[in-house]
């Protein structure tokens, strides 16, 4: 790789790419403001130059959504309001056109030349779970700042629009629905989730996305801020939400996949309280029961490990009715919530059948019902195999050490590569995990992440 190829992109590659692939990636100077070629390496440190934006950016966002202790940026609350501020309030400065949805996502964007040419998306969300950490979902919208910053500074000039989304409601714990605000600007919500009411405040999503500005009447008639046709691709730098890349020793992955999943978020047992001292054949053990369950799927989860299939599987809530446990007595009511993950539909669904088999033995064996309440999936993500090469290809060429890595976690990307977008992911080394207080990000990982986003959006925005 040489150079820049920025007009190497054309309409036709939606998808696939092919040309873009192989086209020689020769210094393209039609639309600088001066002569020099823009290569891969001037391009690292045009972002290497945008260390300062990113830092404070991070710092600013930190200081103003504390968790006491991490991070809390509630989706459609103040602390993801504040978050969609600090990116109105760069892109302001910055002086990139500012858009807002009828979800309330947050739209910066660097106008391209050719106003129908589809545009690039980079971003992630910019709420948290509770006690989070600071860069889960808002290290996408830096990297997005970055990315346009770098490549102005450079004097480039896109064809194509390049916008930074700061998506909403991308964390599920708030309201129990994933993909929010990405699957809301897709057209693709789905039915009942304006009604779904948030854990805490017990108010509704449509509530709490007018309150922020949203104006879900508009979703409830079919209005969608994206045409998926419109987009050429969707690319999301994210924090790896496991340790791999610090166990493995690499900066930046790139991401092969992006999990689908199926959920109970309020499921029961229903048994019988009774004395502590009540024989095991009389027994109606709720929590004994819910055990089961869990002990089923851990040993279903345990035979695709040992096969190398990539699955995970989370009872997030586990507990007995705290109105009635005591010490003493028998749990009659338990309660969970189930979270089953995997990279492919077949899979999943496989598991979903063996889990209802298990659950017939144990109401069987141990006289409880199981009512699951209700159910939610989120389909499984597929990583738009030409982009992937291409950010493999850059680091590479680069000298950024990355590995490939199927993404732990779920994502806004799934929501657009379902919607028939071609996106891709990054993810940053982490040597916490996420969604908690420690999550961990080095800068300079992060900024290898960013040199290989602005390459490719710099050999594709023309
Ligand atoms: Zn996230």
């Amino acid at each position: 790789m040489t150079g820049v190829g920025l007009s190497a992109a054309r309409e036709g590659d939606r998808n696939t790419g092919e040309q873009a692939e192989e086209s020689p990636m020769t210094a393209t100077t039609v639309l600088r403001h001066d002569a020099k070629p823009v290569t891969p390496e001037s391009i690292r440190s045009a972002v290497a130059a945008q260390r300062g934006l990113a830092e404070r950016l991070f710092a600013t966002l930190a200081a103003g959504s504390p968790g006491n202790p991490g991070i809390m940026r509630d989706t459609y609350g103040a602390g993801e309001n504040f978050g969609h501020e600090i990116l109105r309030e760069e892109a302001g400065v910055a002086g990139l056109a500012i858009t807002t949805d009828a979800a309330a996502n947050t739209f910066a964007t660097w106008r391209g030349t050719q106003a129908d040419a589809p545009a690039i998306l980079m971003g992630s969300h910019l709420d948290s779970v509770p006690h989070g950490g600071n860069f889960d979902g808002a290290a996408g919208v830096v990297a997005g700042l970055v990315t346009i910053a770098a490549l102005r500074e450079l004097g480039l000039q896109p064809l194509r629009d390049v916008t930074v989304m700061g998506v909403r409601a991308e964390e599920s714990v708030w309201f129990q629905v994933s993909y929010i605000g990405s699957r809301a600007a897709l057209g693709t919500l789905p039915e009942g989730a304006l009604e779904a009411t948030r854990i805490d405040t017990g108010r509704s999503l449509a509530a709490h996305m007018r309150d922020c500005g949203g104006d879900p009447e508009a979703l409830r008639q079919g209005v969608r801020a994206l045409d998926p046709k419109r987009i050429r691709a969707f690319l999301e730098v994210h924090i790896e939400q496991a340790p791999s890349l610090f166990e493995a020793g690499f900066p930046i992955a790139i991401c092969t996949g992006i999990p689908g999943n199926f959920r109970y978020p309020n499921a029961r047992v229903i048994g019988r309280h009774d004395h502590v001292g009540t024989p095991r054949r009389f027994r109606r053990d709720a929590a004994m029961a819910g055990m089961a369950l869990a002990h089923a799927l851990d040993e279903i989860w345990a035979a695709h490990e040992a096969v190398g299939t990539q699955v995970a599987v989370t009872f997030g809530r586990f507990h007995t009715n705290a109105e009635m446990h005591g010490m003493t007595t028998v749990p009659g009511d338990f309660r969970f919530s189930l979270d089953v993950r995997a990279y492919d539909e077949a899979v999943l669904a496989g598991i979903e059948a063996q889990m209802h088999r298990a659950i017939l033995r144990i109401e069987s064996e141990r006289n409880v019902t199981f009512e699951l309440g209700p159910r939610a999936s989120a389909a499984v993500g597929l990583v738009d195999g030409v982009i992937q090469a291409a950010l493999t290809k850059a680091a590479g060429h680069l000298g950024i050490r990355s590995m490939p890595l199927g993404s732990p976690a779920s994502h806004d990307s799934a929501a657009f590569a379902a919607a028939g977008v071609p996106v891709a992911m990054l993810f940053v080394r982490n040597e916490h995990g996420s969604h908690n207080p420690k999550e961990a990000m080095e800068i300079d990982d992060f900024m290898a992440a960013a040199t290989v986003l602005a390459v490719w959006v710099a050999e594709n925005a023309g």
